[in-house]
């Protein structure tokens, strides 16, 4: 049985019958986005190409549902289960509404019709037949959706009801309010056709690890304010159908672009970042809410927050940036200068022997690639005496993600890190590694501790933790962050330029990496291309290359042509 097209719709643009109808992902996507989703005046306006990284992830979501699709039907037995066909969206909400009527246990791929009175639409993975009749909604997501401790309701993949949940005493939530709203929304779809179960309301998701199936109670009051799940989602409902439709009926707009995260994969950046210059917006500068509270304020510019005394009493609190901070990187965006330093020099450790490391992962999936460069600043004969030859190597798995050779090259490249430490120890040289953004190269130092522990070579979670929190281990990003102002964001391939390094692939880029990575290693099930592997290495050699120039430029005379904050 094909389980394809058992996917979630992600797109939120609809107009049936005269009316938008909105799908799950209208809630927690920018305002600005939903007003030009609808807009026919925007119709030709710029716009980037797809995000190749998230056609990627909808690519592998696809797949993950029909792995989860499968293993459901193996357990619960085939009798039970209904697969909706693929079809017309008419079709799949027909068959889902007489699956519905014929009580079946579990529907698959199922679409129920939109409600167009409320204006709500879109597809739910599993509804699950509650026991005192009516549905659960049910969620496959790519995604971990607990953590190690206790607290979350679950119940066995085998038994997906809520009826048999328990409290875990393994397990607690990871917090992702996207997939709540998103249950909450296929709820009161369920509602509008009479079909939802009676009772507290609950939805489930089946996560990236797919091992058990997690609960959530939507009408008990887990969000700020003591607002329930539903209560929220439905005041962002209705926040987003009012947007929508004035932009549908080209109403006055009811909201404005403003510079958020979502934008860096967002295709209408192109025009709303002409849109934002054109302005001189000051979430230019200042991101997401502190920029609406300088708005407020009656800060709407660069402009006029340049114009402010950085010592004065600031128009607003912010909590991100020193206000300060904040009027020294509008004035250096106004000159046109991505980096300018808080302080004359720059405090920066260096060591006898420096080792820059850089980890490549490949989404959820495991760290393929640990990259060492070996740096022995204090000179030949230290080198000669190590017995390692300065330059880059790698450490890395070209088995298909996830394999348990990932514990194989983890292995290797702690072996050699932690041999290179204690020669330096034997030795009485101080020894330093750098990283930029030490988050993931933690999270998969850890992660890796964690699930091959035990395994030759691979060493326990204490002695990676004792490594991480050393002073040996040095975060570049933090070092930046700490005594530089970066009016166009503080990512290497921002930082790493100004120091004077450039990338030898025109395409380096960690969204691109990872189509490199899987033609590296066939995993749409083509036969590996070699050069992929070769163009992985390099661009991991060149990263490691980058945060050594970074670090040696801070260090270097060449810092002080960075004009100071002060001086602006
Ligand atoms: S680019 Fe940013 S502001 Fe514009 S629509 Fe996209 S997310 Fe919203």
């Amino acid at each position: 049985m094909s389980l394809s097209g058992a996917v979630s719709t992600l797109l939120s643009v609809a107009v049936i019958a005269g009316r938008v109808v909105l799908d799950a992902a209208a809630v927690v996507r920018c305002r600005r986005r939903v007003h030009l989703d609808h807009d026919p005046a925007a119709a030709d306006a710029p716009r980037a190409a797809p995000d190749p990284v998230l056609e990627q992830r909808r690519t592998d979501t696809l797949a993950h549902q029909d792995v989860v699709g499968r293993r459901l039907v193996e357990l619960i037995g085939s009798p039970r289960w209904l697969a909706v066909p693929p079809g017309t969206a008419h079709e799949r909400q027909r068959a889902t509404m007489d699956a519905m009527a014929a009580r079946a246990d579990f529907i698959w791929n199922a679409m129920l019709p939109p409600d167009l009175q409320a204006g709500r639409g879109g597809d739910v993975d599993l509804l699950v037949r509650a026991k005192r009749g009516g549905y659960r909604p049910l969620i496959v997501v790519r995604h971990r959706v607990s953590d190690p401790g206790s607290g979350a309701l679950t119940s066995a993949l085998a038994e997906p009801y809520v009826e048999r949940a328990q409290v875990d005493q393994s397990r607690r939530y990871r917090n992702h309010p996207r997939d709540q709203l998103r249950l909450a929304h296929l709820t009161r779809m369920l509602q509008a056709v009479g079909r939802a179960a009676r009772g507290p309301a609950f939805g489930a998701v089946i996560g990236m690890d797919a091992d058990v199936v997690l609960w959530y109670e939507l009408s008990v009051p887990t969000w700020p304010g003591g607002r329930t799940t539903l209560a929220e989602y439905d005041a962002r409902f209705s926040d987003r159908l009012a947007v929508a439709t004035a932009a549908v009926n080209q109403a006055p707009a009811l909201a404005s672009a403003s510079q958020i995260t979502e934008c860096r994969h967002c295709v209408w950046w192109p025009t709303c970042e002409a849109d934002l210059t054109a302005r001189s917006d000051v979430s230019l500068v200042l991101r997401g809410e502190e920029a609406a509270a300088m708005r407020a304020a009656g800060v709407a510019t660069v402009v006029e927050l340049a114009a402010l005394e950085p010592t004065a009493e600031p128009p607003v609190v912010l909590h991100g940036v020193p206000f300060a901070h904040a009027v020294a990187l509008a004035r250096a965006w106004l000159r046109g200068l991505p980096v300018v330093r808080r302080v004359a020099s720059v405090p920066m450790p260096r060591a006898d022997v420096e080792v820059d490391i850089d980890m490549e992962s490949f989404g959820e999936s495991g760290a393929y690639l640990w990259g060492c460069l070996l740096s022995v600043p204090s000179g030949p004969s230290v080198a000669e005496l190590l017995g390692e030859p300065t330059g880059y190597r790698a450490f890395v798995t070209w088995q298909p993600l996830p394999t348990v050779d990932e514990a194989r090259s983890f292995a290797q490249f702690w072996g050699w890190l932690t041999a290179l430490r204690g020669r330096c120890r034997q030795h009485g040289l101080s020894f330093a590694a750098y990283c930029y953004n030490e988050q993931a190269e933690n999270r998969w130092l850890l992660a890796s501790a964690d699930r091959f522990g035990g395994q030759p070579g691979v060493p326990g979670r204490a002695e990676v933790a004792e490594f991480v929190a050393s002073e040996q281990w040095i975060d570049l990003f933090a070092v930046v962050s700490e005594w530089f102002l970066c009016a166009h964001g503080k990512g290497l391939k921002r930082i790493a330029p100004v120091a004077g390094f450039t990338w030898a692939d025109p395409e380096a880029g960690g969204e691109n990496s990872m189509r490199w990575y899987r033609d590296a290693v066939g995993l749409d099930g083509q036969p590996p291309v070699l050069a992929q592997r070769e163009r992985l290495l390099r661009y991991n050699a060149d990263d490691v290359h980058a945060t050594r120039t970074l670090r040696e430029w801070m260090c270097s005379p060449k810092l002080a042509e960075i004009p100071l904050a002060s001086d602006l």
